[in-house]
Order: C-alpha cells, then structure tokens, then sequence
C-alpha cells in the first residue's frame, strides 16, 4: 500500500494532524516500539469516525491507543492506521454528581477535576497515568477502586461507524479487564459517577496515597506499572522475588529491584528483550510454583 498518498487523502478529511512513519516509541511510556505507518491525533470525535470509516473502506489495518502506559509495541512496527486518543480530545463538563469526559483526558486529571468540583469515587485514579478509553478497556484500578466502581457508560464508534452508548452493565468488567478488549469498539466519550464528599478529605486520602505509591514503585526509567495480572489471591510481583528473579537483565530490559512486577527500560531496550524477559519469568514461576501468569500489559503490532 502506498500510505503517503493515502495519508494525504486521509488528511482532507480530518482536523487533527497526520502524520506517516511514527516513530511509537514516542507514544509508549515504556519508550519502546517500532513505527506506524500512518498515525492520527484526532482532534474530536468526528475526526476519529471519519479515519475509522476511511480505513475499513479501504480494509486499512487499524490501531486505538491511548496514552500508552499499559503498551508493549514490538520493534516491527504498526501496519495500517493508529489513532492516538489524547490532548485533542481531553475536555470535560460536570453537571450534579455526573462527571462526562472525552477519552483521551486522564486519570488522574478527572480524579483532580473530580476534587476540585467536591466529587468523591476517583481518588484511585490519580497515580494511573492512562487516558480515559484506556482505563475504561483494563478496568484500571489501584487501591481498593476501579472504573467499574465509577463508570455510567461510555459512547463508542460501533462496527457501522456509528455513536453508540453502551452502559457499563454491557461492558463485562472484571479484574482489568472489559469485553472491549476483544470487540474492536472504540471509546470516544465516558460518563462518570462521583458522591459529594469534602474536598479537603479527597486531598488528604488522595496526598496519603500517592505517598504510599511513591514508596512502593520504582521510578526513574521508564515502565508501563505492574506487567503481569496477579494470580487468584496471590502477588505476581511476590511469586517473581521468590524466583530470584529481581534484578535479572535481557538487553536493556530489567526487572526492578524494588518491585518484581515491573520492568525496566534502564536504555534502548527493544521489545524482544521485554519479551524475552517476559517468558524468562513466565517459565521460572511456573518451575517454581505450579503458577501461568498472565500478562496485563497489551502487546501490539510485528515482530
Ligand atoms: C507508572 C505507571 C503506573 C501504573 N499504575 C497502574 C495502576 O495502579 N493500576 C492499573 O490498573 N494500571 C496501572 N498502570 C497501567 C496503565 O496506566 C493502565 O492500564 C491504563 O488504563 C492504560 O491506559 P492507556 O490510555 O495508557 O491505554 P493504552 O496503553 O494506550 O492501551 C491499552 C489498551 O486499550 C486499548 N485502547 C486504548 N484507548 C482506547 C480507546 N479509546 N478505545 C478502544 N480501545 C482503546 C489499546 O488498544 C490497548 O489494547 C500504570 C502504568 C504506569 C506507567
């Protein structure tokens, strides 16, 4: 396919910029991944419909991310289309309790709108750097909270190209996870439902628990958090440390000394070298404990 032509076609259809042979380590926290071929950062929604609409009537491949932060892309790249969801579609209004946010807003920017306006229930967002749509795909949660706790309903582009609201009752959450990470929707809108609650309680328990993250979370290169989902009543991170496996290096790839659940991109780390670790790890805890994990990360694109 010739995507700088197509990519000038796409453009005159779109407000937001394009732009061909994105480099997806830029959009990625872990700062790894090969380039997409053509990559759009809408401005709104229509933006979004109209290159969702252009690449299925072309049969372009097409990607939805986020903000990146829970990504492996691998070093071969994206074919097709990827939309980034982000800056260009961030605002957000409140109305009562209801708090309706465009996907690509942040966490913990609705959990800080969310204490500005007296609004309790997002507390557990404010250490998750994902965009709304991705948190709403992994159910992302931390400390006791999670999306589904908050969530009314989210607007979506349907398989016609269509706006379509779905209630969260319809989106099979469980721990993150959501049946859209298998239906190919794509959230462009979220609707939220907070409690009255005093500001200065949300800053208190929000300041307490940033702190705890703090001291608990490695920081200083870059990561995508926890890499595997834990077991059924049990700690990835704890059956990984039992394993020795703490420290251990593919690459420029490393298991973090402080937190066994998390890899490190300590330089140029490339997407084999997570992944090779990533079985690495796999392997031990299943010798050791009789465990599979699996991952929570999301790994896209070629090899
Ligand atoms: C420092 C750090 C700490 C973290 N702590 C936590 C934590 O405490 N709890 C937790 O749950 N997670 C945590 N994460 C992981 C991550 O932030 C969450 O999983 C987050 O929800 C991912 O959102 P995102 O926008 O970055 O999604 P991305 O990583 O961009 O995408 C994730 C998946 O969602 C899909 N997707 C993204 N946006 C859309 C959309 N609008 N419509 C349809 N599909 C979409 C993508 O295709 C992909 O499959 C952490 C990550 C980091 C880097």
């Amino acid at each position: 396919m010739n995507y700088t032509s197509l990519a000038g076609e796409l453009q005159s259809l779109v407000q937001g910029s394009i732009r061909t042979n994105e480099p997806m380590k830029k959009h990625t926290t872990w700062r790894i991944g090969g380039n997409a071929d053509i990559f759009l950062d809408p401005s709104d929604k229509e933006d979004i419909r109209q290159a969702v609409e252009f690449a299925r009537e072309r049969s372009i491949p097409f990607t939805v991310i986020g903000n990146g932060s829970n990504l492996l892309i691998k070093d071969g790249g994206i074919r097709g289309l990827v939309i980034k969801i982000g800056r260009g579609m961030a605002t957000y209004s409140i109305e009562g309790t209801r708090i309706k946010a465009g996907a690509g807003m942040i966490l913990p920017e609705l959990a800080a709108a969310a204490c500005k306006n007296s609004l309790g229930g997002f507390e557990f967002g404010a250490g998750i750097p994902g965009s709304l749509g991705g948190a709403v795909v992994m159910n992302a949660g931390a400390m006791n909270g999670c999306v589904a706790d908050v969530l009314v309903s989210i607007e979506v582009i349907d398989h016609n190209n269509k706006f379509t609201v779905i209630p969260k009752g319809e989106l099979g959450f469980a721990y993150r996870t959501s049946s859209l990470q298998n239906q190919g929707l794509i959230c462009v809108e979220t609707l939220w439902q907070g409690h009255a609650k005093e500001r200065r309680q949300i800053e208190q328990e929000t300041k307490e628990y940033l702190a705890k993250r703090r001291l608990a979370q490695p920081h200083g290169y870059p990561n995508v958090g926890s890499v595997f989902k834990n077991p059924e009543g049990d700690h990835a991170g704890r059956l990984i440390e039992a394993c020795g496996g703490k420290g251990l290096r593919i690459g420029e790839a490393e298991i973090s000394t402080k937190h066994a659940n998390w890899i490190l991109n300590m330089g140029n780390a490339t997407a084999q070298d997570v992944l090779t670790l990533i079985e690495t790890i796999k392997k031990m805890v299943q010798e050791r404990f009789g465990v599979l994990l699996h991952l929570e990360v999301r790994v896209l694109g070629e090899d």
